[in-house]
């Protein structure tokens, strides 16, 4: 009778997680009716988007919708993905308008709808200072970086109907960030980025010296904003304060700070080795405030890997429970088999793909952080489950027949005789969870949190410097796990001290 009572317990506590997720995962816009502008963008391209030096998404277009927002009475919120993915986002529905510099083209008009444009733009072809290339043309045969699905990379894709590039042996290598390309023509494996013009300005001034740009004038762009199409509403309150703002003189003053303005930190040089290294330590982590975003990745690296071991842990104890009436009845039961099905599928499947599913489909690309706290946790608790079950049955089996003989029932047994012996087994086994969990969380970047590994790729983005940024990412990884290791031991000591009779 009581055992059945416990089962009833446990099988609330599943039905309770199970709805609790289909809430989270079904809540989806609940605020779209409040006129809220759910915006998305690829901050990798200054001026228009960028991570400040504050860690928040800045530049001349967020200004210009937050501006728009304002006149028209919408509360504007910015999401950062992948330049690829924006326009699918807003297809989806996820996303309300994109905008990242844009260009009209009558592909993209197939599938969204433009508000006016706002800014015009040329093609720049960037290459090192020593490089003799200086047109389209000559870019025929040779390795050019792009950023991936921009006009940049229509432009020198050998397609039949490319008319300028028409070498089929050139080599267009794809990025997703501008940054990247950049650092391949760094690292001399491309001969050129071919990139719109103000974001080769800036890479090209921030790389001074070593790298120069080359300005294609026949060729002019338009960016404007995308919507979905249809979305009729939306494109006339966003052409109406564009309007506005250009009449108030607030457009002119966003042209004036982000695009002609020049207040942005310099980088120091000198040529001595040594001093050279300390001026490009204190631009990578001080100037740019590179350890302010180190210091808020850490803190939510450590955050989501302590939230889901969490999650790990109740939702390993109920699954391991499961796997044990296998043990208590002497034969696989449902509740055996289908926390068996789990950890198999769990197990049998890559974190990052559980993630990127639980983010774009069960949360549609909203709630990152619950979305990838939930990921590791239903990922964690599959191991947990094993190490559980694993801690119980490493008990004596003569302590089970112990405690049935003296009258306690199965459950009771297990609470008051064969758990807080396992836990002893156990407690030193989930602390290496833990520390797995925190190594593992470095792919959160995918779902636009900025982990630690994140902070590191916003500072290489924005310095062009990647040993530092890694290696510092590197070390704090290292000591994080090295700490934990420390106090695991010391705890797992204290265990093991009342062994001692
Ligand atoms: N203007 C280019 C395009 O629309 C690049 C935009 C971007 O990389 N953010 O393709």
């Amino acid at each position: 009778m009581k055992h059945k009572q416990t089962w009833k317990v446990k099988a609330s506590i599943l039905a309770l997680l199970f709805c609790m997720m289909c809430m989270l995962g079904c809540g989806k816009s609940s605020t779209s009716n409040e006129k809220t502008l759910r915006v998305g963008t690829n901050a990798e391209f200054p001026p228009f988007e960028y991570i400040n030096n504050s860690g928040e998404i800045d530049g001349f277009d967020i200004q210009l919708i937050k501006a728009v927002g304002e006149e028209m009475g919408y509360q504007v919120e910015v999401q950062n993905m992948e330049f690829k993915s924006l326009l699918g986002s807003l297809k989806s529905g996820a996303l309300d308008a994109v905008i990242a510099g844009m260009t009209v083209t009558d592909e993209r008009r197939e599938s969204v709808d433009f508000t006016t444009t706002y800014y015009t733009a040329t093609q720049h072809i960037i290459v090192t200072v020593d490089s003799d290339i200086i047109s389209l043309e000559q870019l025929n045969g040779k390795k050019i970086a792009v950023q991936e699905g921009t006009t940049g990379d229509l432009l020198v894709t050998p397609e039949d109907d490319n008319e300028i590039i028409t070498d089929k042996n050139t080599e267009v290598k794809r990025f997703k960030k501008g940054t990247d390309a950049i650092i391949e023509l760094k690292n001399g494996s491309v001969d050129a980025v071919v990139i719109d013009a103000n974001p080769a300005k800036e890479f090209v001034r921030v790389n001074e010296g070593v790298l120069k740009n080359i300005e294609i004038t026949d060729i002019k762009e338009e960016y404007a904003i995308a919507v979905s199409k249809g979305n009729e509403q939306v494109v006339d309150d966003i052409n109406e304060g564009i309007r506005r703002i250009k009449e108030n003189g607030v457009f002119d003053e966003l042209v004036e700070t982000y695009i002609n303005g020049t207040e942005k930190s310099v980088r120091r040089h000198s040529d001595n080795p040594f001093i050279e290294f300390l001026y490009t330590l204190e631009f990578v982590f001080i100037s740019t405030n590179g350890y302010k975003l180190l210091l808020q990745g850490l803190v939510a690296t450590i955050g989501i890997s302590l939230a889901a071991v969490l999650v790990g842990i109740v939702l390993g104890l109920l699954l391991a429970l499961m796997k044990m009436t296998e043990v208590q009845k002497g034969k696989k039961t449902l509740w055996s088999r289908l926390a068996s099905i789990y950890i198999d599928i769990i197990r049998g499947t890559p974190a990052i793909v559980q993630l990127l599913i639980m983010y774009m489909v069960v949360f549609q690309s909203k709630m990152g952080m619950v979305a990838a706290i939930l990921t590791f946790g239903i990922n964690s608790a599959a191991y947990v489950a094993e190490i559980i079950r694993a801690g119980i049955l490493a008990v004596d089996k003569g302590q089970m027949e112990g405690g049935r003989s003296l009258g306690f029932s199965y459950a009771e047994t297990m609470r008051y005789i064969i758990l807080p012996q396992a836990i002893k087994n156990i407690l030193p086994a989930l602390g290496n969870e833990f520390i797995t969990l925190i190594k593992e969380t470095a792919i959160v970047g995918y779902v636009a949190i900025q982990d630690l590994t994140k902070a590191a790729d916003f500072i290489i983005s924005r310095t062009y410097e990647t040993f530092l940024p890694l290696i510092a990412i590197a070390i704090i990884y290292y000591c994080l796990v090295k700490l934990l290791t420390k106090g695991l031991n010391v705890f797992e000591r204290r265990l093991r001290q009342s062994d001692i009779r």
